[in-house]
């Protein structure tokens, strides 16, 4: 597919436009990045799984009731999305202690969180995305009351959906991060969900299948991504 202007760039994926104004292109890179990209790598084909997993969800929550931004896969590593102003917050939804909980709060990895909880995190590279509570995001404009209340009902949504697809695929949702974004004045899910945004447990093994292989230097980084797609979408 013949790609537009070059509109933004991050970390693991490209944005370009397209002929037409609603509506972007998304593309999946295989650069790695962890701790506030202090730590720099390539997962082969990652790009392509994150592409093809995060397809097989935003279709799954479109069908639940979940408004996305998901359009249409275009190629291996294009996604055709609705352009949408992100709201600069980083939504995290936790079933099970890990990462940074257990760090912050002195919590046992792997104890379960019942029921789960939605954190927020002000999206600022420079600032290291540092976590902040309702009244911030007041304070800093990033998101109307009201939006907030809609974006948790929608997070813990998505949990509701997600949780019950893994849990049939053999793996344990632990925690997640989602984006929101408007899209004609209506919040709408952005971004991806891949195992560079979740953590996935397998069941039986408790072995991490997500981007915490890189982080930790667990090795087998490629497989476990693959493994993700087979479940998922195989
Ligand atoms: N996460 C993410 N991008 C970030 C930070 C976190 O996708 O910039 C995801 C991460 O993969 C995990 C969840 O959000 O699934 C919770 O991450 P946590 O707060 O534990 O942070 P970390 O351990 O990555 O520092």
């Amino acid at each position: 597919m013949a790609t537009g202007t070059l509109i933004y760039e991050g970390k693991a994926k490209k944005i370009f436009t397209t002929g037409h104004p609603d509506e972007v292109l998304q593309y999946f890179k295989d650069d790695a990045t962890a701790f506030n990209a202090q730590k720099r790598g390539t997962i082969v084909e990652k790009g392509i799984i994150n592409n093809k997993v995060s397809e097989r969800l935003f279709r799954l929550l479109e069908q639940s009731g979940v408004p996305t931004h998901f359009v249409e896969r275009k190629s291996d590593r294009e996604m055709l999305t609705k352009k949408v102003a992100i709201v600069p917050i980083e939504v995290v939804v936790r079933n099970v202690v890990a990462g940074s909980l257990a760090k912050r709060l002195g919590l046992k990895e792997g104890e379960a969180i019942l029921p789960p909880i939605v954190e927020w995190y002000y999206k600022n590279d420079a600032l290291g995305d540092p976590l902040i509570a309702d009244d911030h995001v007041r304070l800093l404009n990033l998101a109307t009351p009201e939006q907030l209340v809609e974006i948790k009902r929608l997070a813990l949504k998505v949990n509701s959906v997600l949780q019950p697809f893994f849990a049939e695929r053999g793996m344990i949702l632990v925690d997640f991060k989602l984006e929101f974004g408007l899209h004609s004045g209506r919040l709408i899910l952005a971004d991806e969900i891949s195992p560079d945004t979740c953590r996935f447990w397998d069941q039986a093994t408790k072995e991490s299948m997500d981007k915490d292989r890189f982080r930790k230097d667990l090795g087998k980084i490629e497989e476990a991504y693959h493994e993700v797609l087979k479940r998922v979408c195989g």
